[in-house]
């Protein structure tokens, strides 16, 4: 019987309405008790121990968004190094949108997926299927084989869904399936040709802009859709006041809908794109809005409008990036950088609760994708992300275990970091204390 004993930490599990210290007591890849305290070594003889005092002891957190680049794009990241920067970044479970090289669009690319994350995953990994064939938006993707293989969504993110015929066909399908359909909200013919958000900085740099009405129009029609269909829609890193408001109120309507927000759409504005003197690393889609936006957001996680954060992990090589900004690919990495972002920012300095966190990053992505995760009750699989709120450290991208770079958090010092991620009873991850010499 293989055992870890997790002492005296601080276990925040909304799911069962626990936030206080106690031992986790894992076997076999399970929870198998939870206790007051014990003093003493307590009982795992033939198992590991992990010191989890003044730490948190969290459900192994859940990003719902991420772009692990297998097949096809091994260059900018593979399953391997993504569920690697997953593990170093206190997630345990990830889900991967379609958009590789073929697109995610039937059975043989979900099948490949699932059985390279079994073989090489160093956490469990949940395929989002697409939408539509090739991500093209004409024909339906194999939704059903799909969902018989393995995934847990369909999304043709990186585009929108955009013909809402489709949309609404897709939205009927997965309602009989019990998935929800992710859109990355975005009317293409509003957005054209912009590279930034559409705004004073815009004029200022003299960038082409994306306005947020390109976001927000496409909410619209998405929340029309739901409506009338009863099918499940969540929408992808939502990023304005406007959009929220929608959100907001169609759910007060009865809509089944959920969203998520980014880590870099809660603590950056369009402004990093003039103070970085455009650095290709601002530049991801949709784009760092205005600060009036930003605020609608931190507020959306206060009073429960956004459901879950997501890193929208987008990889891409350090030769891609190093092009003029007009030029640059979307996107930027989040995996290694979402949990010191969201404690140091959101909960240490914005008033989040640390419950709210566990939900925001476990038991919410858990639920909407309808995965038996985001809980530590008695029998759940032991997937634990035990963190320590005070300790500081310095992003430094060269030590990142993604293939990529193209963060714009490297030299950030943060407080709250992640000490240890622990996948069905097994510890994947666990943070080294630096050397002093
Ligand atoms: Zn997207």
């Amino acid at each position: 019987m293989a055992s870890l004993l997790i002492k005296g930490g601080r276990v925040i599990d909304p799911a069962t309405k626990t936030d206080a210290v106690m031992d986790l007591l894992v076997v076999d890849g399970r929870i198998a008790e939870r206790r007051v305290p014990e003093k003493g070594r307590g009982a795992a003889p033939d198992g590991r121990v992990i010191d989890a005092t003044g730490h948190w002891v969290c459900p192994g957190l859940v990003d719902m968004h991420v772009h692990l680049r297998e097949p096809g794009q091994e260059h900018k990241e593979s399953i391997e190094s993504g569920t690697r920067a997953a593990a170093t970044g206190g997630f345990t479970s990830v889900a991967c949108m379609p958009n590789t090289d073929p697109w995610n669009d039937g059975l043989s690319v979900t099948e490949y997926i699932v059985a390279e994350a079994r073989r090489k995953g160093m956490v469990n990994v949940f395929p989002i299927g697409c939408v539509s064939k090739g991500g093209l938006g004409v024909e339906l993707a194999e939704i059903g084989d799909m969902v018989r293989s393995g995934a847990v969504a369909v999304s043709d993110d990186g585009r929108p869904v955009g013909n809402s015929h489709l949309l609404r066909m897709a939205l009927e399908y997965t309602k009989i399936f019990g998935i929800p359909l992710i859109d990355h909200c975005e009317d293409a013919n509003l957005s054209a040709s912009g590279v930034m958000n559409e705004g004073f900085v815009s004029t200022v740099l003299g960038l082409k802009g994306i306005p947020g009405a390109s976001e927000e129009v496409a909410v619209a029609t998405d929340l029309a859709v739901a409506a009338m269909t009863g099918g499940r829609l969540h929408v992808a890193h939502i990023s304005t006041r406007g959009s929220l408001e929608k959100v907001r109120r169609a759910r007060q309507e009865g809509v089944a809908v959920t969203c998520e927000a980014t880590p870099h759409h809660l603590v950056l504005t369009d402004q990093s794109v003039a103070d970085s003197h455009y650095d290709p690393n601002t530049k991801m889609n949709p784009p760092l809005r205005s600060e009036e936006d930003r605020q609608a957001l931190l507020q959306g996680l206060l009073d429960g409008t956004i459901d879950a954060i997501a890193s929208d992990h987008a990889p891409h090589h350090a030769d891609e990036k190093l092009v003029e900004y007009d030029e640059a690919p979307f996107g930027i990495i989040g995996l290694e950088t979402t949990v010191p972002l969201i404690v140091d920012r959101c909960v240490r300095k914005g008033g989040l609760a640390p419950a709210r966190f566990v939900e925001l990053l476990s038991r919410n992505p858990a639920r909407i994708l309808g995965i038996k995760k985001g809980t530590l009750a008695v029998g759940a699989d032991a997937d634990v992300t035990i963190i320590d709120p005070e300790l500081e450290r310095t992003v430094d991208v060269s030590r990142f275990k993604s293939k990529s770079r193209n963060s714009p958090f490297h030299g950030w010092t943060l407080r709250g970091w992640p000490v240890a991620t622990v996948v069905g009873g097994r510890v994947v991850h666990e943070l080294q204390p630096v050397a002093t010499r």
